[in-house]
């Protein structure tokens, strides 16, 4: 052992308190000597110790159990080791030493080379004691703690949720949760690199770190007595616990001021980037008395505010509840659709502007559930999208589409082509052309007759080589649109690459297309830009003859709308073909 161990004695006979000091000092280690068990506990606050020896029997004052006790209440003490000399070698003094917190203990009258060597074995085990405690912390910040912005994790923040919780219960307290999720990340993930997308993060940490002068001591004592806490949970989600408020508003005041603090920008190497906040508010009690509970209503409110366009916050409510059942519910129905044969495709005509020849039609999925009735697709495409249903369902439209539009060239009827809609999530699998292929082949479909509707997405997608994906699809024969066109961001000169046939201009730019200036100057620019990019334009959504005459003026190829025919049953649609083959747009 080196010099520098120090060793404090207690013990009120001082003889005895020289002959242990002689004997650690011939050990090489340092000896202190102190007569009671007071002046002890004050010169190990001031000087510290490696390790004690104390006397049980003191007459006058604190006896050792008692200055044992308190050695081992001070936060400093916790790997210290204290040893005992007790007067007899027997199960009680042996219980007595341990319940009072000492590491080992010694009968007097002492043998001195004994004590010698207990007391080295003890320093000894000591040392891996602390390796221990060291090690456990280490694990309580890599099991607590979140490396890249230091902020507890998820766990931490439900375990001190639920303390705060059962405090504000004693005391009658309300408490504010707030979700929070990043709109963005992945979009500095894609553009930046993966790098900034961690400084990000870090910067948002920093940011509502400051913004609630919140101290790492709060976290990590795991303080309960108020202050909030903020937590990430993983990604690009975050969570406060506010503690406590007043009132259920004032959460709304935290909220606002955390949105336009995350919303101003970020500057990364350069760059300045733009982000937003979705929040969802949660109270206690109000709106849930469980951790979990709170955690997953303020979750369910961040949805809902991510779905109204982001950017703000929204308290949780009741009918989010009901909404997200109904969507549980309708997701165990979807599930059986097919095998139930609830699913059915109709079909909506669409014409050529110039001639007034139908050219085609656009197969629309129609599910009609047996407990829940008529489902509108704008709904269950969305949910099938989230459960992966949709690659399934997909399958199934692109098989009956296929065997329906075989059926009727085989009846000699003037249906040119059939478009399917494609989901970006079915787009994007590898297998893609390959399921095309098959269904073509095994329907015995010529592939020209096929017309694929991607979304703008789908183009933006980086799972695939896109270009790969479409000219192997173009290859195959069949024919390529982008549906909804204008609502997303597809850029001109990655477009100009692309094998499409067809733009076809979402119906939310016809609606209004005599009104709205602005939506008329982008339907101009999109024929404008088909036409130079050597595409065909069709505009979906055509109500008014006033709308086809505009249309007709800017040079728009095709049209479809339920001003010219309504999706119908397949069984319509050869009653309509026997009777109106062509429109005679002129007359209308
Ligand atoms: P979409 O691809 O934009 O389809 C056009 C929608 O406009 C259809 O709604 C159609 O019924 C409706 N529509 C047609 N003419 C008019 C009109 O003159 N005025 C108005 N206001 N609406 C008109 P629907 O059938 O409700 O489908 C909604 C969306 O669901 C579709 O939008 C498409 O995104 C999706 N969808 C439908 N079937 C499928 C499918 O088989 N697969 C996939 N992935 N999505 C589908
Ligand atoms: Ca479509
Ligand atoms: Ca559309």
């Amino acid at each position: 052992m080196a010099t520098n161990t120090r060793i404090l004695i207690i013990d009120d006979d001082p003889l005895m308190s020289l002959l242990v000091a002689k004997t650690i000092e011939s050990l090489g280690m340092t000896a202190t000597t102190v007569t009671s068990g007071e002046a002890g506990i004050n010169l190990y606050k001031e000087q510290g110790a490696d390790a004690i020896l104390l006397d049980v029997v003191m007459p006058n004052g604190m006896n050792g159990f008692e200055t044992c006790r308190a050695l081992r209440e001070l936060p400093e003490s916790r790997c210290l080791p204290i040893m005992m000399m007790t007067v007899k070698d027997d199960m009680e003094s042996l219980r007595n030493s341990y319940t009072a917190g000492a590491t080992d203990f010694i009968a007097k009258p002492l043998n001195f080379p004994l004590l010698g060597y207990r007391l080295q074995y003890m320093l000894r085990s000591s040392d891996t004691t602390k390796q221990l405690f060291e090690s456990e912390r280490r694990l309580h910040r890599i099991a607590y703690f979140d490396n890249l912005t230091g902020l507890p994790n998820r766990q931490f923040f439900r375990e001190h949720l639920q303390m705060t919780i059962a405090l504000a219960e004693r005391l009658n307290l309300k408490l504010g949760l707030m979700y929070l999720d990043m709109d963005g990340l992945k979009r500095i993930n894609d553009s930046l690199g993966h790098h900034v997308g961690d400084q990000f993060l870090k910067e948002i940490g920093d940011r509502l770190r400051h913004s609630l002068r919140i101290t790492d001591a709060i976290a990590w004592s795991g303080k309960t007595d108020g202050g909030s806490a903020i937590a990430r949970l993983g990604g690009d989600e975050f969570t406060i616990l506010l503690s406590p408020i007043t009132r259920n508003e004032d959460a709304a005041l935290v909220a606002e001021r955390i949105r336009q603090i995350l919303s101003k920008p970020y500057i990364f190497d350069n760059h300045e980037v733009y982000a937003s906040v979705s929040i969802g508010i949660s109270t206690y009690p109000d709106d849930s008395t469980t951790a979990e509970g709170l955690l997953q209503n303020a979750d369910l409110a961040m949805y809902h505010t991510k779905r109204t366009g982001g950017d703000g916050f929204r308290y949780f409510s009741k009918t989010m509840t009901e909404i997200a059942n109904r969507r549980l519910t309708m997701e165990t129905y979807l599930r059986k659709a097919l095998e139930r044969e609830e699913m059915e495709l109709h079909y909506q005509p669409q014409f050529a502007v110039r001639s007034g020849d139908c050219i085609g039609v656009e197969a629309l999925l129609r599910w009609h559930s047996q407990e829940l009735g008529q489902m509108p697709p704008s709904e269950f495409i969305t949910l099938a999208e989230k459960s992966g249903l949709i690659l399934s369902i997909g399958e199934w439209v692109l098989k009956t589409a296929a065997k329906q539009a075989k059926t009727w060239l085989d009846k000699g009827l003037p249906v040119a082509r059939i478009s399917v809609n494609v989901s970006t999530l079915q787009f994007i699998k590898k297998d893609f052309p390959a399921i095309v292929q098959a269904i073509l082949h095994e329907v015995g479909l010529p592939p020209e007759r096929l017309d694929l509707e991607l979304t703008e997405s789908a183009l933006e997608a980086d799972e695939v080589d896109i270009l790969d994906m479409l000219v192997s699809l173009k290859q195959m024969g069949v024919s390529l649109s982008i549906d909804d066109f204008g609502t997303g961001y597809s850029s001109l000169s990655r477009l100009k690459k692309f094998p499409i046939s067809t733009l076809k201009i979402d119906k939310n730019f016809i609606q209004d297309i005599e009104t709205d200036s602005a939506n008329a100057a982008i339907v101009a620019a999109v024929i404008a830009m088909g036409k130079g990019l050597d595409m065909k334009t069709i505009a979906e959504g055509v109500e008014t003859v006033r709308q086809l005459n505009f249309l007709k003026t800017l040079g728009c190829d095709q049209v479809q709308g339920f001003l010219l025919a309504k999706p119908m049953t397949s069984d319509q649609v050869e009653k309509f073909f026997s009777t109106s083959v062509r429109l005679n747009f002129n007359s209308q």
